[in-house]
């Protein structure tokens, strides 16, 4: 079969490698649908999981079950389901602890396209596929459905990780698909005042759209110098979705004492970052750092799909760019990586 691979650092093309085979518990899945992801960014030409040989890259994908192992009790050849992009093995010690997506150490619970092939493929594999997979609801379309792999829970984590309350006042720092998602979730959480912080007009446009009080733009000064203005003090929680590590210095700056941080941007590059003493009350400011994979499975794909299903969340805004046809899946990365001012989201059905 043919997909599209990470060769080295800095380096992708197309291989051929043998179709996947599927254990008892699993499935092979073929991609009705997928989106490149910020993520494939950093993994390729940044190289912030270290090097990789001919691993097919990808791991956001809605797809056609095409076969089954002789465990798998809920999922048939034929069916259409949302696939996440972490898929845990959900038997181990830390999944029952609560940390899925840390199954088998860090990070373990995410496979595609780090430890295993990805979902650029004419074919996939997926472990325990009555715990990770989900049925496509009717009424859903297959391109927003993409959107549940990867973009909404991420966006969904950062907001639950905020433990945003009614009334809050949220910084949502980077406002790609990602933050956007987190503005939504935020909203949906009961934030009174929610600041998002991105500078491309078409993510502006739907920060508003998705429930931001207030945009602003790194680029036109320090955002911590912006918030602190215009909200008149400190703001109760901050959610990262963009930035680098300078990001986390800023977001200290501006949440109040006993807020919290919750970081759901990859930190492709950069090795610490800096907490300030006194900022952080000396050491005693009970002010939480939290940064999180988002967590994969079933249920979790279950009930945000009902969001879209029922008409709570529509994703469209996200969609800025479609392409049809496998072969359009390299273009589709290359767009990612060069994020055109009109960009927020590409996805490819085939
Ligand atoms: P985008 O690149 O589309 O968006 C990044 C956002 O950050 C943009 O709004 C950008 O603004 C803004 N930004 C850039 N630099 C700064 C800065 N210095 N200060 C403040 N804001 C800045 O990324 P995505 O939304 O696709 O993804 C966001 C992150 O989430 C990525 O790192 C991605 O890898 C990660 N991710 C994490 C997952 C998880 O499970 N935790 C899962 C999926 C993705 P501008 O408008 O100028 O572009
Ligand atoms: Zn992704």
């Amino acid at each position: 079969m043919k997909g599209l691979a990470m060769l080295k650092i800095g380096s992708i093309g197309w291989i051929e490698k043998e179709k996947p085979a599927a254990g008892p518990m699993d499935a092979i899945v073929r991609p009705l649908a997928v989106a490149p992801c910020t993520s494939d960014v950093h993994t390729v030409w940044e190289g912030a999981i270290g090097e990789r040989s001919e691993l097919i890259l990808g791991h956001e994908a809605l797809g056609e079950v095409v076969e089954v192992g002789n465990l798998v009790r809920d999922f048939k050849p034929g069916d259409k389901v949302i696939v996440p992009a972490i898929t845990p093995d959900w038997h181990t010690v830390a999944s029952q602890l609560g940390f899925s997506q840390h199954d088998s150490g860090m990070l373990g619970g995410w496979k595609f396209s780090n430890t295993k092939d990805g979902v650029f493929g004419e074919f996939f594999h997926v472990n325990q596929a009555d715990g990770n997979l989900a049925h496509l609801p009717d009424g859903v379309a297959i391109e927003d459905a993409v959107m549940l792999s990867d973009m909404i829970p991420t966006g969904f984590h950062g907001a639950n990780n905020a433990e945003v309350a009614y009334g809050d006042t949220v910084a949502v720092i980077g406002i790609g698909p990602v933050g956007l998602m987190a503005v939504a979730g935020t909203n949906m959480r009961g934030a009174g005042r929610i600041f998002a912080v991105g500078s491309r007009q078409v993510c502006v446009d739907a920060a508003k759209f998705y429930g931001a009080t207030d945009v602003l733009s790194y680029k036109d000064g320090a955002i911590e110098k912006q918030i602190l203005e215009l909200n008149r003090g400190q703001v109760d929680k901050v959610i990262i979705a963009g930035g680098d590590m300078e990001t986390f210095e800023q977001a200290l700056a501006i949440v109040r004492p006993g807020g919290i941080i919750s970081n759901v941007n990859y930190l492709g590059a950069g090795d610490y970052f800096k907490v300030d003493r006194v900022g952080w009350g000396f050491g005693m400011s009970h002010i939480k750092y939290v940064g999180g994979l988002m967590p994969g499975g079933r249920q979790n794909m279950e009930y945000l799909a009902r969001l879209l299903k029922y008409g709570k969340l529509d994703v469209k805004p996200l969609l800025t760019h479609r392409y049809k046809g496998f072969d359009k899946i390299e273009e589709a990365l290359g767009l990612m990586k060069n994020k055109p001012r009109d960009l927020i989201k590409p996805v490819v059905t085939m």
